[in-house]
């Protein structure tokens, strides 16, 4: 699931609600589709999820909330769906955190990722609780660390079994039946997870993105490694590396579409990044930019990289492209249908400006192709003399398996068509990609740090790397996939 995770712990039995919160609503473009908040309080978890957008809370009616979710250790979710069926009673059941008890062991959890050998997962938790649902991934996360807990062994123990014994993304907060407050990251660190406290040091908490920190008035304090453990229990604060793996992957595509421009990895805003891949575009294809009139973004994501070309270049960076700010569905992550028409709806192109112009157009990436395929549909008819897609995020030729919902060959246009293809069947003058080397030097980190599967199919796990070989022979044989691939039961194991 691409989603957003937000736990916190208030040392002086403080409710922490407002944090989680104000902590989900700061990451809630990570996951629209439903929300959730889970606290722990004299034994018992108290939980709200639901479906949508995370709710506006006014002040006076906190109270009734802090009834609704009281205690001074809570977790939240914020999701899209990438694993499940994606009808509204599934998407309800699916919504997060999740709970699990068995003989009076309880365990709570909230998860951002995707599991990819979920098959014989499922199995083997079926054998052990009669009654076992399987509604989505999170719910594989947490049972597996249930069943290991169950077996008498500590956090920690529970914890290493879940790194070994799951192929796939998964950075996860939780609370145990005994109100012990966690969180861990995979051991390639897909997915991130970092920590912070408040400024009087009464309140710690994790978190998907940095943002969440910062709208809490949080100092950051550290991103989890990968393979890490972070507990806060009666026995204290403490740090544990579970596994130490030195293939790192960090998630590529965080930094050109998935996280905030005001989130901070590894000590650079991501819009500083987003800013370098505009100049790296203006590198790379210099002769282009020299002979264009302006730059225009699509935005939000494309715009900080419109920054940088500009910057870079001199060229005038024309505002004329506008996002509607209640609109508030990402387009990436809708249902086809949906997505077509929310792009009408949500980005207003003011076609004036660029009559008889030659358009550089800055976006976060093709991946269907439909949407940038309206934008040059509409630059055309307001007569722009040429039209060029700046792509930041190179061409993605395979599914995800992680957590982005790419999750086939057939609907990736760069599966399937090169550069020059894309912009014949969309109707550009030319789609200019940033080239690999560009996003990793731009991110401050090495290939070995990032995973960058879907566009150089290296696939970090290697479940996920078999089930990709498979179905790419399978594909360019002319094998019609049906849904995701990673949900195909005859491929995965
Ligand atoms: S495959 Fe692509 S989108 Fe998925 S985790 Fe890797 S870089 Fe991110």
């Amino acid at each position: 699931m691409g989603c957003g995770i937000f736990g916190a712990i208030n040392y002086e039995n403080q409710h922490v609600f407002p944090y989680v919160y104000w902590g989900l609503r700061a990451q809630n473009h990570r996951g629209h589709q439903s929300h959730g908040f889970l606290t722990f309080n004299d034994n018992q978890f108290y939980v709200y999820r639901h479906l949508d957008l995370v709710p506006r809370v006014k002040t006076k009616a906190l109270n009734e909330w802090f009834g609704r979710l009281p205690g001074s250790v809570g977790i939240g979710n914020v999701r899209y769906t990438t694993s499940g069926k994606v009808d509204d009673a599934s998407i309800v059941e699916g919504t997060q955190p999740v709970v699990a008890e068995s003989e009076g062991v309880r365990l709570a959890l909230s998860f951002n990722g995707n599991i990819v050998n979920t098959s014989a997962l499922k199995k083997e938790i079926d054998k052990y609780f009669s009654g076992f649902v399987y509604h989505c991934d999170s719910d594989i996360v947490c049972y597996k660390m249930l069943l290991a807990l169950k077996e008498n062994k500590d956090l920690v123990g529970a914890a290493r079994v879940v790194m070994e014994s799951l192929d796939g993304a998964f950075s996860v907060t939780g609370i145990t039946g005994e109100g012990d407050f966690f969180a861990f990251k995979d051991s390639h660190g897909i997915k991130p997870l970092c920590a912070g406290h408040d400024p009087e040091g009464k309140t710690f908490a994790f978190s998907s993105e940095s943002v969440s920190l910062d709208m809490n008035s949080f100092v950051r304090d550290f991103e989890l490694n990968a393979g890490e453990l972070v507990t806060v229990s009666k026995e204290g604060f403490k740090r544990i590396q579970i596994i130490e793996n030195p293939r790192r992957a960090f998630c590529a595509f965080e930094y050109a579409y998935f996280a905030r421009p005001d989130s901070r990895f590894n000590g650079k805003y991501v819009y500083e990044i987003r800013e370098d891949f505009g100049r790296n575009l203006v590198k790379e294809f210099d002769g282009v930019v020299g002979a264009a009139d302006v730059v225009m973004s699509v935005p939000e994501t494309g715009d900080d990289s419109a920054m940088g070309i500009h910057d870079e270049s001199g060229l005038r960076w024309e505002r004329a492209s506008r996002r509607h700010r209640y609109v508030t569905e990402r387009a990436f992550i809708l249902l086809n249908a949906e997505r077509y028409s929310t792009i009408d709806k949500k980005i207003n192109i003011l076609g004036s400006k660029f009559a008889g112009k030659r358009v550089i157009v800055v976006d976060d990436s093709v991946v269907r192709g439909d949407t940038t395929k309206v934008i040059v549909e509409k630059l055309r008819k307001a007569g722009a003399s040429k039209v060029y897609i700046f792509v930041t995020f190179p061409r993605i030729i395979g599914p995800c398996f992680y957590g982005i919902d790419m999750s086939s060959y057939g609907e990736l246009i760069g599966s399937r068509y090169t550069a020059e293809e894309i912009a014949k069947l969309i109707g550009a003058d030319g789609v200019c990609y940033q080239s690999i080397e560009g996003l990793v030097s731009a991110s401050g980190q090495s290939k070995d740090e990032l995973c960058l599967a879907c566009v150089n199919g290296e696939y970090p796990t290697p479940c996920a790397q078999r089930v990709a070989d498979l179905m790419k022979k399978r594909f360019d044989a002319g094998y019609k996939e049906n849904g995701r691939i990673y949900e195909s039961e005859d491929a995965v194991p």
